[in-house]
């Protein structure tokens, strides 16, 4: 299908962008327009204003700040993939990036478009989650940090305002933990049917902390604190059964690519695998 009619802008700086995207109640911003683009074609989005954020410059980097990775919201799945800062530093958004579509959709797509996205079946909801990442959002008003724990609100739903953009997304260093993501994708798209972020902190064999973090499985991404809780203080012995509570108390999706109760099992197999895969990592 053809798009609805639509205007277009390019502006050259953030602000520019800010205005633009006040000046318009149906203004939406572009940045990779993977996901964008086809639900404007389909005329599930009817936006009368594009604000294109590609010839902004400053929005797309990765670097150290402190304790942190910072990453700009324009940084393609990609550069993440490749960056080995974030390979060394803090490599599970890397991790990820690697499993996200195809090569196509990895040099278009942006972290930010895909967080705004909040699509129940991206991946990167799971590793920001399990990442405690901060988003940063930028108005005409100022600055304001999203922790990533109340940032997706609902299927396609963020905490972002509509005269809001997503500029930055802050992770911690991780160089000392054992990290990973495991996905079972659906076969056309690369979507994670269900996919499990893991950050373990461990001395020795035991447990200090894990985190756990869910996508694919349900409305929006989450953290597995059954699964979290169930694992501190324990060993390896204790994964079956922590993976076993990975959908505890959710409302899972079932649709043509697979019932909710062959999700409700997948995820429990998902979660042990990359609990497993975590603790083999040295
Ligand atoms: C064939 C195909 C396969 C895919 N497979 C996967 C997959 O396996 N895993 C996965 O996670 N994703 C997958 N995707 C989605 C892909 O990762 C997209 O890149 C992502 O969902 C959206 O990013 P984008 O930069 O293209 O955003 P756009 O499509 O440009 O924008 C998406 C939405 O976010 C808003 N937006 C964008 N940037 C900002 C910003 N900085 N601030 C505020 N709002 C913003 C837009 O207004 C729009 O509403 C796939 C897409 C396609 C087409």
């Amino acid at each position: 299908m053809i798009a609805a009619n639509f205007d277009y802008e390019s502006p050259r700086t953030l602000n520019e962008a800010l205005n633009l995207l006040s000046s318009r109640e149906d203004a939406k911003i572009l940045a990779g327009g993977h996901s964008l683009l086809p639900a404007m074609k389909l005329r599930l989005a009817q936006p009368a204003l594009l604000v294109d954020l590609g010839r902004i410059s400053g929005l797309s980097y990765i670097r150290e700040s402190g304790d942190k990775i910072v990453i700009g919201a324009m940084t393609t799945h990609a550069e993440v993939n490749a960056s080995q800062l974030l390979r060394q530093a803090s490599p599970l958004l890397a991790l990820t990036a690697t499993q996200i579509g195809d090569t196509q959709v990895r040099n278009r797509g942006t972290l930010g478009g895909s967080l705004a996205q909040a699509h129940p079946a991206a991946d990167y909801p799971a590793p920001v989650l399990a990442l405690d990442a901060e988003i940063v959002a930028q108005s005409r008003s100022g600055e304001r940090i999203i922790p990533a724990t109340e940032f997706f609100l609902g299927m396609f739903s963020t905490a972002l305002r509509n005269d809001e953009i997503l500029t930055e997304v802050r992770v911690p260093k991780t160089a000392s933990e054992k990290v990973t993501y495991k996905k079972f994708h659906h076969p056309a798209s690369g979507y994670a049917v269900v996919g499990v972020a893991v950050r373990l902190k461990m001395s020795a064999s035991r447990i200090d902390s894990a985190a756990v973090a869910i996508t694919g499985v349900s409305d929006i991404a989450y953290r597995a604190t059954a699964v979290e809780n169930a694992l501190r203080g324990n060993t390896a012995a204790a994964f079956a059964d922590a993976a076993n509570q990975a959908a505890n108390g959710k409302e899972l999706i079932g649709d043509v690519y697979a019932s909710a109760t062959y999700r409700r099992h997948l995820v429990t197999v998902i979660a042990r695998r990359a609990l497993e895969e975590a603790a083999s990592l040295r």
